[in-house]
């Protein structure tokens, strides 16, 4: 058997042959003394950090990690996929330690939006899924909305001690931390310090001005995001990029809306009403009878009814119904990953389709 090789930068195994996978390194970092794993590297030489993503043990580990670990955690969700980015165990592990709650992406949520509204929303979520954190902002990572904010206020509630990052993975927690390196070092060099054995959390290290450290961990994969069930062509387009236009449908009863190829919604009973969608502006909505459904997909999925693409039509599982009253005033239909429909007034009966494995709930409106 061949020994095993560790990261001088993190402690993590080194591997040689999945580079999404944590402990990538290419063969010809085998010949260098000290070895260190690509992310390492990346952020030694190029005060970059690279998402690189684990399997639920590791996080798992991680989690424990952290739990006895004293110090602040920062907490990533993608603000457009909030409960499939949401990491459930997390508040089983951080105990009494003090959790910063971040939704990134907000550039994607209209202009009209109220941020007040959203973070007050977000607290309320938090709390109904176990987690009470001492404040929540929103952010954009990409366009650097909201970073100093969040940074005074990891620097108000760390008190001198270590900041641990968490997110799954494409909630843009990368993007995050590089954008928190550029701001707090300017051109200053980052490197990561050496590791010592048997504390490894496979986490890296960036230091802070006062000895402590920010700790990156490796995203989590979640796996009820539709991101799993298409290819890269088709996950191009139902990602959005810039802020979501929302389209409106006034729906009578037994009419359904497809997206592309990857969801369904049928208006079952109701009256007529509005449905307003929040996807990406390039995903084709086609509205049909509901009568017509079945057979239009069958008969177009691939074509007309797409992503998926043709080629891709055979890989994507099944599409499972999922039957909903709506009681709130405001509701959002979710598909995780792919976006909401919100639905206003209580009293509707509908289904809502989503290829098996990709999770789909009902919530109180985000917006
Ligand atoms: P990680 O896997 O959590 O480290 O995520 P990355 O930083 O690699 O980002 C995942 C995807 O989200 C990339 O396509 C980013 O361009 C995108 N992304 C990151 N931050 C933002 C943001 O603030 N707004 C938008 N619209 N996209 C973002």
């Amino acid at each position: 058997m061949s020994e095993q090789v560790i990261c001088i930068g993190c402690g993590v195994t080194i591997q040689t042959e999945d580079e999404k996978k944590i402990g990538y390194a290419p063969p010809s970092a085998l010949e260098r003394d000290p070895i260190i794993c690509q992310r390492c590297f990346r952020l030694k030489h190029y005060n970059e950090v690279q998402d690189v993503s684990l399997t639920d043990d590791d996080f798992l580990n991680i989690l424990n990690g952290i739990g006895q670990a004293d110090g602040l955690v920062v907490k990533i969700v993608d603000i457009f996929d909030f409960n499939g980015s949401w990491l459930p165990g997390l508040h089983r592990f951080v105990g009494k330690k003090d959790v910063l709650l971040v939704g990134n992406k907000v550039d994607l949520l209209p202009k009209s939006v109220k941020h007040e509204k959203v973070t007050r929303w977000m607290k309320q979520a938090a709390r109904e899924l176990g987690l009470q954190p001492r404040d929540v902002f929103l952010v954009s990572a990409n366009k650097g909305y909201g970073i100093k904010e969040v940074m005074a206020a990891i620097d108000e509630y760390r008190n001198g001690k270590d900041v641990y990052v968490v997110g799954c993975t494409n909630v843009g927690k990368s993007t995050f931390i590089n954008r928190i390196i550029k701001e707090a070092t300017g051109k200053g060099n980052v490197i990561t310090t050496s590791y010592f054995p048997g504390t490894t959390l496979d986490m890296i290290e960036i230091p802070l001005d006062d000895g402590s450290a920010l700790y990156d961990t490796p995203g989590i994969i979640n796996h009820h995001q539709m991101a799993h069930f298409v290819d890269k062509k088709d996950l191009k387009i139902i990602t959005p990029k810039k802020e979501i236009k929302p389209k409106v449908y006034q729906l009578n009863e037994q009419q359904t809306l497809f997206f592309g190829g990857l969801a369904r919604l049928d208006y079952v009973q109701g009256g007529r009403r509005p449905f307003v969608c929040y996807m990406s502006n390039e995903l084709f909505i086609h509205r049909t009878k509901r009568e017509h459904a079945d057979e239009l997909y069958e008969k177009h999925l691939g074509e007309l009814l797409q992503p998926p693409r043709k080629s891709y039509c055979e890989q994507l599982p099944p599409l499972v119904a999922h039957h909903f009253t709506l009681k709130d005033p405001k509701t959002d239909i979710v598909f995780s990953g792919l976006g909401w429909v919100t639905c206003h007034e209580p009293g509707a009966h509908v289904i809502a389709y989503a290829p098996k494995g990709v999770g789909v709930m009902l919530r109180k409106s985000l917006i």
